[in-house]
This record gives structure tokens, sequence and C-alpha cells, in this order.
């Protein structure tokens, strides 16, 4: 076997189908081993398309069993079929149909692409190119055909049949053990969005009226003897359907909408036109099993998907670099709706927190780039935190520039106008220039160039004149193939604090520069502000909001920054100067500098305003910096360990200065209520979980002692869980009892022992490799299973940081070993863990040579599947 190296595709080389297909009509006889796929294709010419050009319809892993163009079988020597393609040459007609039998074994699908098997159900995969996986077909994303999809089963097998669509006919086969359904979607959509469900589900279900009075069934469906774990799914369900409808005016547009949930899955979910496929993760919850973050997660993911229906499917990508079209557009939307639903300034931390752990990662090293990528060998590798997340930040930022009501009317500009089409970049962006009258041709720059831009700040206040000049300047680090770098378009939300806490007026000499709401767009190298009329000397706070995903470097004093963690009217910069201070301690303990008690005061302060009114947004206070985020603000010679040490020198330091506070905080925060899902109790968890952490830290014994009752006691996932994971960090008997308990009382629940691997596998200690060969052992671990790699592996190679980089490599050895091991099944999931050595390039020089090694010897591995060739090559760059 050799390797193959895909060969590279060019977003210049775009150039339409030479054919077009209208219609779909697919005939599925669902079997285990062989699934007999009939598809009748109504194909023409495409008029923007080469008028002699063979018709060549792309394949994976499929068997031709028949071929006939319009009812004639079709003589061997006009056409040339292998399992990757089917091509015709000669002399086609200007339209034409073409009906093509293929067998698929849904059994062997260990890709999970394509038809497959999950749970003794039937289910498919086809977002990027899957389809090709279950018929021949011209398998892009800017072919939209309509569909209607026959399943036929035994009774038994799949008492269940489902696809797009609204159901048009159903019943039994005379005279024997099977039955059919027949789908019908009326609204033309490309093959990635294509699905069908077999099997034997449990189902709730409810009826929707649209604002416009319309009925619609929803139902989730799961896997039997799950039923009880899905009523929030469809409470989140109901609530995104209507929030869609008052935030952006849009309804749902079929008679049914379905959602499966199956435990075998590469990703999160996928947004199948009125048949969202899900892993389970994303919709099972109780207050037993799922904590707090569980169910934000399912209310995101379902809201996500579901937005999909107009900002994917009703208009969807033109080709796979648009990826961000849809992405990026559909995560801002999943974002305002769980700022609606929560707590809006927390959403925004958590979702930087986010952005700046995995994006800011990714885009400092060799897997950097663009939200609109030029190039790509694999498409599965770009569905990434930079099309997602930096992807949904660009749409934030236009909103700020243009402000909300023209952003409102582009969008519905762009609905109007490209519904029903497999739109660009351009065409959105067009609507919000015409919507608002402004040129966003700088502004697109966000699209193109990669990397992050780092934004400095620095001032000089004048007290006889009471004037404050404020200088900012960018500048942006080259990335993979962008050596030079352009300026951008950076909306900076500011404000002026005085050292009292209060606002500053913000007069400029030059009016223009700051609007009333206090947006300074920098879109040169540099630019100065010159405020006048100040009574004191300011405070400058920056990027209000976290207004643009950039990195701030403003030269403020520890005094300066407590004044905007004390008083700053913007949450978000009150928790960045707590962030910052944090980082600065941590950074200062490591040069082995004596740090001052002023950030712990300051803390405590803010415990004692904020605890009770606001725990939520106190919780995230609380919660220290991670060792990434460290990391990367360090940005080079990184020793992982020496970060972890001296960020756990600063947890113990805090614990023990804040203890009486702490201890106060997690008795007071004990709730007697019945446990409820909702936003403001979820606060208090995580608040009185975040205090038994750091309270931990500083005093062990005691830490162990409540983290013990708290975890025998809980009757919910979060506090079990939130003691769980203190008790983790402690080594000793207590721990190993709990662990042990907790994975006895689940044993029937891989996705709680799910968390169960993930804790284990980032416990920061040098034993952790034996651990992990245990549990790699142990009865519920499956290497077929993503969530289970994810959490055993996943979780190794991304949180624990000390000993995925330990200096004897050993830690890089067992996720290149595990990468080998998964790629010939499954090669996206192993391509993705192999994502974890995004970094390298920034450690310490011992450290470096070890990675890069264990990179090289899977980069130099035959046979590797082009998902993992891609970026071992790429990381290798
Ligand atoms: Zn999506």
């Amino acid at each position: 076997m050799r390797t193959e190296t895909a060969p590279i595709v060019r977003l210049e080389d775009y150039r339409p189908t030479d054919f077009l297909i209208d219609t779909v009509a697919l005939d599925v006889i669902l079997d285990p081993t062989a699934t007999m796929v009939r598809a009748e294709l109504s194909l023409r010419r495409n008029p923007d398309g080469r008028a002699d050009a063979p018709l060549v319809l792309q394949g994976d892993e499929l068997t031709l069993h028949s071929i006939a163009l319009d009812g004639t079988p079709l003589a061997t020597e006009l056409y040339l079929a292998d399992p990757q393609g089917l091509t015709i040459r000669g002399p086609l007609p200007a339209s034409f149909n073409l009906t093509v039998e293929t067998v698929v074994n849904p059994s062997a699908n260990t890709k999970l692409m394509g038809l497959y098997r999950s749970g003794g159900n039937y289910c498919t995969q086809c977002e990027a190119d899957g389809f090709r996986r279950i018929t021949y077909f011209l398998d892009r994303p800017d072919v939209l055909s309509v569909y209607t999809t026959r399943l036929e089963a035994e009774r038994d097998d799949a008492p269940l049949l489902l696809a797009n669509g609204n159901l048009v006919e159903s019943g039994d086969i005379p005279g024997g053990s099977r039955h059919y359904a027949v789908w019908h979607d009326p609204h033309p959509k490309p093959a990635y969005l294509f699905a069908l469900v077999g099997g034997t589900l449990d189902t709730v279900a409810e009826d929707f009226v649209t604002a416009s009075g319309r009925k619609v069934e929803i139902a989730i469906h799961v896997e039997a003897g799950k039923r009880d774990r899905a009523a929030y799914a469809l409470d989140a369900l109901k609530r995104s359907m209507r929030w869609d409808e008052t935030a952006f005016g849009r309804e749902y547009d079929l008679d049914v909408f379905n959602v499966v949930a199956v435990s075998d899955f590469n990703m999160g979910a996928m947004e199948n036109k009125g048949l969202n496929i899900f892993n389970d993760k994303y919709v099972l919850a109780s207050s037993d099993t799922a904590t707090d973050a569980d169910y934000a997660g399912i209310e995101t993911v379902i809201a996500h998907e579901y937005f999909h229906n107009w900002t994917g499917n009703r208009i969807t990508c033109r080709d796979w670099f648009q990826l961000c079209l849809k992405e990026g557009l559909t995560v801002f939307r999943d974002q305002e709706f769980s700022s609606d639903e929560r707590s809006r300034p927390v959403k925004r931390i958590a979702d930087v927190r986010t952005l700046r752990t995995q994006q800011f990662a990714e885009d400092s090293g060799p897997l950097s780039h663009p939200v609109r990528p030029r190039t790509y060998r694999e498409i599965n590798n770009f569905y990434t935190a930079t099309v997602y997340e930096k992807g949904a930040e660009i749409v934030r930022m236009l909103r700020g520039l243009i402000g909300a009501p023209a952003f409102r009317r582009g969008m519905d500009l762009y609905f109007e106008r490209f519904d029903g089409t497999a739109a660009t970049i351009e065409d959105f962006l067009s609507c919000f220039a015409e919507a608002s009258g402004q040129d966003l041709a700088h502004f697109a720059q966000w699209y193109e160039q990669a990397g992050t831009p780092v934004v400095t700040a620095s001032g000089e206040y004048e007290a006889a004149s009471g004037t404050y000049r404020l200088t900012l300047r960018q500048s942006t680090p080259p990335t993979p193939g962008q050596p030079i770098k352009k300026p951008m378009v950076i909306p900076i939300a500011l404000g002026l604090v005085g050292v009292s806490g209060e606002a500053l007026p913000m007069v400029t000499t030059n009016e223009a520069s700051v609007d009333e709401d206090g947006l300074f767009v920098l879109d040169t190298d540099a630019a100065t502000i010159t405020f006048t009329g100040l009574p004191e000397q300011p405070v400058p706070s920056l990027l209000r909001g976290f207004s643009a995903p950039v990195r701030l470097e403003a030269t403020l004093s520890d005094d300066e920054l407590l004044v905007l963690f004390r008083h700053d009217s913007d949450p978000f910069n009150q928790w960045q100067a707590g962030q910052t201070l944090a980082t600065r301690h941590i950074r200062a303990m490591m040069r082995g500098e004596r740090v001052g008690a002023t950030f712990g005061e300051g803390l405590g302060h803010f415990l004692d305003r904020y605890a009770t009114n606001d725990p939520a947004f106190a919780a995230q206070v609380l919660a220290l910096p991670s060792e990434a985020d460290i990391a990367r603000e360090i940005g080079r010679d990184i020793n992982p360990t020496a970060i972890h040490e001296a960020r756990l020198a600063v947890k113990r330091a805090l614990g023990a200065e804040l203890a009486p506070r702490l201890k106060a905080l997690h008795a007071a925060l004990r709730s007697a209520d019945a446990y409820s899902p909702d936003a403001a109790s979820a606060g208090r968890r995580s608040l009185r979980n975040t205090a038994l952490d750091l309270l931990a830290g500083g005093a062990p014994a005691e830490g162990e002692t409540l983290a013990a009752a708290q975890f025998d006691q809980a009757d919910n996932m979060t506090e079990r869980f939130g003691a769980l994971a203190v008790l983790a960090l402690i080594p000793g008997q207590a721990r190993e009892e709990a662990l042990a308990a907790f994975a006895s009382r689940y044993r029937d629940n891989p996705l709680v022992l799910d968390k169960w691997f993930a804790l284990q596998a980032g416990i920061p200690e040098e034993a952790i490799l034996d651990r992990i060969a245990e549990l790699a052992r142990h009865p519920a671990f499956s290497m077929g299973n993503p969530n289970r790699v994810r959490s055993l592996y996943g979780s190794f190679a991304m949180t624990n940081a000390t000993q995925f980089n330990r200096d004897d490599g050993r830690g890089y050895d067992l996720i290149a070993d595990t990468v080998l091991a998964l790629d010939p099944r499954n090669p996206q999931i192993a391509a993705r863990l192999l994502t974890a050595f995004r970094t390298w390039r920034i450690l310490e020089p011992v450290r470096r040579g070890k990675a890069e090694a264990a990179l090289r010897r899977v980069a130099a591995t035959q046979g590797l599947s082009p998902d993992v060739s891609d970026i071992a090559g790429r990381s290798l760059d």
C-alpha cells in the first residue's frame, strides 16, 4: 500500500458542472451487509458547462450492479465504472434518465461516512462527500436536486423508516415480513444534505405551530431505552424554532422535522434537510447523567443544526471553499440564540475562551488557514475552529460595523435574493454592502488573510490640557503561504474609565473617529485618537465585548487593570482584566518573582459583590486562565511543566487566601430544590464547583473532605462530576474509590463513562500512561466509537499538557501510535487526533524535537489515508 496524497483543489479552478441533476429517485433495499441502492437520475446538460464533455460521476467504494440510460441497459463499451467513479462517454442526449444500481455494505463501513450501522440501526452521513459512497453522483454542493426516497426493510429489523422531506406513502409489502416508506423533499438540495434512517428507535414528538400557523410535527428519535433522556432536546428545538422566527423572520418549511440520535458519529451533528442526525451526546440528558455544560451543549447544537435549515440548506454553498458561509454564519446564529436564552456576557466569555483555546491555537501554528481557504487536499480537515468560530466572529464584526438594523436588512436581502441557490461569500457580503451603503471590500480581507492580528495600544495623558492620546497599531504574523500581511478592518469598542470607576467623556478632536457607542475602526497600520476635556488620567477599556478576534497588547499597570477589574461597565473587559492579572501572576511566578496580594484582594472584593447576584459571571472570573492560554501568551520555548507548576502555585496561593470566603460560598450555594438546567441554577452550581476547586488548591485536606461529601450527596451530575474532578487531582485512596464508584454506577451508560475516561486521561501525573493503557482495555472502551476515542486519547492529547508533552516523548508516541492504529478504520477521527500536534513549534527544543520525530514517523508510514497524510504534511511544513 502506498500513501495516497490527494491532489490539491483550488478555489480559482472552480467551474460549473457539465451536467445538472434535476430529480433523484432512490429506492433503497436495506440489508445489513448488502444494501441495494437503485438511483434514477434525471440529467441534462448544464447551459454553463462544456457542451461535449463526458458525464463523470464520483463514487467511493461502490459496486456497480446495473446501469441503464432512458430505460435501456448501457452497453459496456459506453461506460467505465470502478469503485471510485463512473464515466459515460460518447454522444449523450441533451437530457436523459440514468438508472444505476449499486450495492453497499453498511456493516463494513467503519469510516462512518455514507450508509452505516450504529446501535443496530441504519443511518447516513453525507457531508462533505459521503453521498458518493451510496451511489454514483455529481457529489458537490452546487448540484441541487429534488429527492424522492423509497426505503424498504424487514419490518422487525427496521420498523422506523425516515428520509428527507415529508412522508408520502408507507405500508406493508404483501405476502411477507417487509414494509416500505416513501419520502419526498420538495426543496432542491445538494447531495451532502441527503439522509436516511432505518431501525428501532424510541420517539418523543409534539406539534409545533409556526408563526404563520403551519402545523409541524417535530420528533426526536433515540436508541431503544433512551427515551427518558430526550425531553430537553425537544424543548431546545421548540425554542430554536420560535427564536428564528422572531430574531430572523425564518419559519420552518416542511410538515415534519425529525432528529435522530445515534451513538456512532464522527462530528457533533448534521443538518440534513428535515432529518437531522446527531451524535447522541448532543441529545441525551437527564439530571443524573448530564452536566449543566452538557445541557448547554445540547441547546447549542440543536439550535445550530436547526438554524442551518435556512443558513446552509435553503441557501447552500457553491463549493467547499465557501464552507464558512454556512458554518460561520450558523455558529453566529446559535451563539446569539444562547445569549438570548441565557446570560449574554457569560456566553460571550465562554465563546471567547473557546475561540482562544481552539482557534487562536490553530491560527498560530502550521495548520493556520484563512476562514475561506484557497486550496485544500482533504476537505474533511477544514471543519475547523477557524472556519466555524472565527467565521462567526467575522459575522459579529460585520454587525458591529454596520449596526444591528442594517445587519438585519442585509440578512433579509440575503434570504430573499439567494434562496434556493448555492452562494458565495461575495454574494453574502453584497447584501450587507447594499443594505448599509458601506463599501465592504476591505472588510472582506477577514476571509482571505489567516493569522491572529495583534493590536498594541499605548496612551499618553497630558494633565495640563486634559488631553489623552491613544495610539493603536496592528500587525498580523506570517502564516503558511502568507508571509506578508495587509492591515485589516478592526472594530475596536472602547471606553475611558476614571480611577474610581466613572465613565469619562469621550470627546475626540477628530469627530469621525469614535462613534457614540464608543466604536473606533482601525483599518490602517496605526492610528492615534486624541481625546480632550478629560478631568483625570483615564484607564482605557479596549476591545469591549471582544469586538474583534485579535490579540490585544495594552501597556496597563496592575493598578490600572484593577480599576477595570473592579469598575468596567463592560462585563467582558472586567473578566478580561482579571484574566490578564492572573496571567501576569503566573508568569511572574515562572520567573521566580514574588507576587503581591493585589489580585487576591481584588478577587475577594469581586466575590463579595457578584457571588450572590451573578454567580455564573463570578464563576468565570474565578476560573484561572488555562495552561494552553498561558502558553500562547508566552509564545515560544514552552515548557508545559513549568507553566503547570506556576499556575498551580498561584491557584494554591489564591485558594489559601480566599479559603474562608470559598468555604462559605460552597456551603451557601448548596441547593435544596430539585434540579433544573436553567441558566440561573446552572450559574450557582458552576460557582459552587469553581469555589470547591479553588479551595482544594489552597486547602487540599479540607477540599478533599468537602469534595468527597459533595460526591456522595449530589443529586445531579453537575455536582457529582464537579466533585469527582476535584478528587481526581488529589492522589490517593479517596480518589480511586470515587472513580470506581462512579464507573460502577454508570457502567451501562457509555456517554457518562466518556466523562470518566476524559477526566482520568487529563490527570497530570507521570503514571498516567499506565492508567490510559488500562482504560483502553476497559470493556466500555472501543476504538470503533469516536466518542470513546475522543474521551480517552483526545482528552489526553488536548487537555493533559504536561503528560502529552513529556520530555521523554512517550506522550507524543502514544498519540502517534493511536493515530496510526485508527487511520485504516476511521481516517477522519485519526486526522482530528493528530491535530493535537498543531502547536509543536512553540515548544522548548527537547520537546520540540520529540514531537517532530513522532510527526515524522506518522508522515513516513506507508498507506496513510489522505486525511492523516494531509495533517501530517502540513504540520511539518
Ligand atoms: Zn454547522
